[in-house]
């Protein structure tokens, strides 16, 4: 039943969010639309890019900034929900004062190939480090699990020892350290899991030239940036990024609720390098800004862990002559975008719901 919304390809995907904001344009409800095609190419010879829709007031100087897909394979579930929110705009209309951008695919390379990373393995969720930091450093115990997140042969598919080395590893070390040994982002192997890229990326670069010219207008922007694959199946949590003070945090939390998780001190969070609001946020100190990220859980990390190791490994070593229909990639898409109706019903809710308060967060600022 939710199958208007949720696409299986890419270029399905792509082309729904376009035909959804041409119904905009013409109900002049949006102002403008735009394509920010990347060199590469998909699956299917087509061409990728970056789509946007501009909508609202073009003169306010409240922005809400919708991203789905800067984890590609993310970008199913993300592009549903904007599908989604996009049409009720359309029956709905849109508050005054308010200007909106929807960003379609931020790696479209990765959405369309069924990876997370890009087309140089790089994470953009680690790419965006602030402008004065350089490419360079991983965690201290990256090392130490190094082995066993990223084997040097292609991994079988249950991998059962995977599993209890693992567990006997977290035992050693402790989940916390693990955990942000795994997820911080490391800039010192380029074929190994959570590499952060050696520079800033095209897909970025290109994202970053167009938000320079939107954000001449706008001095208060609440963004939201749109994950899945971190916590309980199918439930919300609502990540800030380390940027914020105790009391930010606490105006954060009465407005948002209690999904409200910071970075540094929830129990499924860790701190991280490099991600999208941090970048945004170092490159534009002087703009109000309210970022989160929106994750909505799939399976256990173990799961998540596991899929992401299998289907990166099999890509660095496993020689396959057709790996966009390698079970390793199907496995990834699955479990970053599950076939589950009430899941799927559950995720358009909420998003769109987090999209609605972000509105009135934003007209009810000063
Ligand atoms: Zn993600």
């Amino acid at each position: 039943m939710w199958e208007e919304y949720y696409s299986n390809d890419y270029v399905a995907a792509a082309q729904r969010f376009r035909d959804q904001s041409q119904r905009l344009m013409d109900n002049d409800v949006a102002y403008d639309v735009q394509r920010l095609v990347l060199k590469e190419k998909g699956p299917m010879e087509e061409e990728l890019s970056i789509d946007i829709c501009l909508l609202g007031d073009p003169k306010a100087n409240k922005l809400l900034l919708s991203t789905s897909g800067i984890h590609g394979v993310e970008g199913y579930p993300g592009s549903a929900i904007q599908l989604y929110v996009m049409k009720e705009i359309e029956n709905e209309g849109i508050p005054e004062g308010v200007s909106v951008a929807f960003v379609h695919a931020l790696n479209p390379w990765g959405m369309a190939w069924l990876r997370r990373v890009n087309e140089t393995n790089s994470d953009l969720n680690r790419n965006f480090l602030p402008p004065n930091e350089e490419y360079l450093g991983e965690p201290d115990d990256y090392d130490k699990v190094n082995h066993l997140i990223n084997p040097s042969k292609p991994p079988s598919k249950n991998g059962k020892m995977f599993t209890s080395k693992m567990f006997s590893h977290i035992l050693k070390y402790g989940m916390r350290r693990t955990k942000q040994a795994i997820a911080e982002g490391q800039y010192t192997r380029p074929a190994a899991l959570q590499f952060g890229g050696e520079s800033l990326q095209q897909g970025p670069k290109l994202f970053l030239a167009w938000l320079d010219e939107v954000l001449k207008g706008a001095d208060n922007i609440m963004a939201i940036d749109l994950h899945t694959g971190l916590g309980k199946s199918g439930q919300d949590t609502l990540l800030l990024n380390p940027g914020y003070s105790q009391e930010e945090i606490k105006i954060i939390k009465q407005r948002f609720g209690k999904k409200v998780a910071a970075l540094d001190s929830s129990s499924i969070a860790y701190r991280t390098r490099g991600d999208l609001h941090q970048g945004l946020m170092t490159r534009w100190p002087n703009k109000n800004w309210t970022c989160i990220t929106q994750e909505f859980g799939t399976f256990s990390q173990l799961k998540v862990l596991k899929a992401l190791r299998n289907e990166n490994a099999w890509t660095q070593h496993g020689n396959v002559e057709n790996i966009y229909n390698h079970w390793s990639r199907h496995k990834l898409l699955r479990t970053f975008n599950p076939r589950n109706d009430s899941w799927r019903e559950q995720l358009l809710k909420r998003g769109r719901m987090l999209f609605e308060e972000g509105l009135l967060h934003l007209l009810e600022g000063e």
